[in-house]
C-alpha cells in the first residue's frame, strides 16, 4: 500500500492500475477512521479491482466555531486500518495541495443543501461538493463509495454527479454501529462515557419510529412526537432537527408512503451527533 501526498503521485498510480486494467474505487474520508470507513473500504475492495482513499479534514466546510482545529487526526493508525482492509493507495495531502490558492470555483447543489444539517451548517455542503467534485477529478474512481450516515451528504453528493454528468458511479452502503446501536463516528471520540450510554437513544428513537411504521403508523407529526418522547428519556440530548423526508428531494412530507428517511440531529454536551432510518411502507 502507497501513501502519497501530492496530486501528481495520485494521478501517476492511478493512471498506472487504469492502465492494468484495473477499475477504481474510491472511499473519501476526514480520517481518524472507524468500523464505518472500513466498511466502505470492504464494499470497495469487494466491488473494484484497486481501492483509493482519501485522508483529508477539508477545511471548506467547517464553519467558523466547528471543531476543524480538533478534529481528531492520527496517520498512522490511519494507515493501519487502510492496510488491514486491504487499500491500495492512501491520497493524504496538506491543505496547501488541496487549496494552493484561495478559491474561487466552488461545486454548489441548490435547495437539497438549504434543509436538516444545512440548516445550521451553513457553507457545509458548499464545502462537501466542492472537494468531492476536486478528489473526483484527481482520482478519477469508477466507483465512489459514501456511507447513509451522512444520509443528505450522499443524496446531495448523487445529485452533483448527475446534474455534473461527472463519469462514476456513487455507492451508499449502510450505517455501520456500535453494539448500542450508536452510530460508528469519529465525533464519538468527544464523548464521555456517560453520554456515550445517552447517544444510544438517538438510534432507539429511530427504531420506535422505523417499529411504528411497521405497525402501520405514516402520519409524520406522530412519529416525530415519539422519536422526541424517547430521546427525552436523556437529560442532556438537545435536538436540533428530527424530520421524515423524501429521501431524494429532503423535502418534509406529511405522511410516509414508499421510501422515507427519518433523520436526527442532537447536540449532547458539545458534541453535534447525527443519524437516520430508512423508513418504507412496501414491506
Ligand atoms: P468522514 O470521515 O466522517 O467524512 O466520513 C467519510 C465517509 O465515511 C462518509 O461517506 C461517511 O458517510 C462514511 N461514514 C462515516 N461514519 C459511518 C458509519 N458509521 N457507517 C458507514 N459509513 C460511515
Amino acid at each position: 500500500m502507497d501513501i502519497v501526498k501530492t496530486i501528481a503521485q495520485v494521478r501517476e498510480v492511478v493512471r498506472k492500475a487504469r492502465g492494468d486494467g484495473k477499475t477504481i474505487g474510491f472511499v473519501p474520508t476526514m480520517g481518524a477512521l472507524h468500523g464505518g470507513h472500513v466498511s466502505l473500504m470492504e464494499a470497495a475492495g469487494n466491488k473494484c479491482d484497486f481501492v483509493v482513499v482519501s485522508i483529508f479534514v477539508n477545511p471548506t466546510q467547517f464553519g467558523p466555531g466547528e471543531d476543524l482545529d480538533k478534529y481528531p487526526r492520527d496517520i498512522e493508525a490511519d494507515a493501519e486500518k487502510c492496510r488491514a482492509a486491504d487499500v491500495d493507495l492512501i491520497f493524504a495531502p496538506e491543505a496547501g495541495e488541496m487549496y494552493p490558492d484561495k478559491l474561487i470555483s466552488w461545486v454548489e447543489v441548490e435547495k437539497l443543501t438549504d434543509k436538516l444539517c444545512g440548516r445550521s451548517r451553513e457553507g457545509h455542503f458548499k464545502g462537501v461538493t466542492t472537494v468531492c467534485a476536486k478528489l473526483f477529478n484527481i482520482v478519477l474512481p469508477d466507483i465512489a463509495f459514501f456511507g447513509q450516515k451522512d444520509a443528505q451528504q450522499a443524496i446531495v453528493i448523487k445529485r452533483m454527479v448527475t446534474d455534473l454528468n461527472m463519469p462514476l458511479v456513487i455507492k451508499v452502503c449502510p450505517t455501520a454501529r456500535e453494539q448500542s446501536g450508536l452510530a460508528i463516528s469519529s465525533r464519538n471520540q468527544y464523548l464521555s462515557e456517560d453520554e456515550k450510554k445517552q447517544a444510544a437513544l438517538i438510534y432507539a428513537s429511530l427504531q420506535k419510529c422505523e417499529q411504528l411504521v411497521k405497525e402501520g403508523e405514516t402520519n409524520s407529526e406522530k412519529l416525530i412526537e415519539a422519536m422526541i418522547g424517547k430521546l427525552a428519556e436523556s437529560p442532556c440530548i438537545i435536538v436540533e432537527y428530527i424530520n421524515i423526508v423524501d429521501s431524494d428531494t429532503v423535502a418534509d412530507i406529511a405522511r410516509v408512503s414508499g421510501q422515507a428517511l427519518a433523520a436526527i440531529a442532537v447536540k449532547l454536551g458539545n458534541t453535534r451527533l447525527i443519524d437516520n432510518i430508512i423508513l418504507d411502507t412496501t414491506g
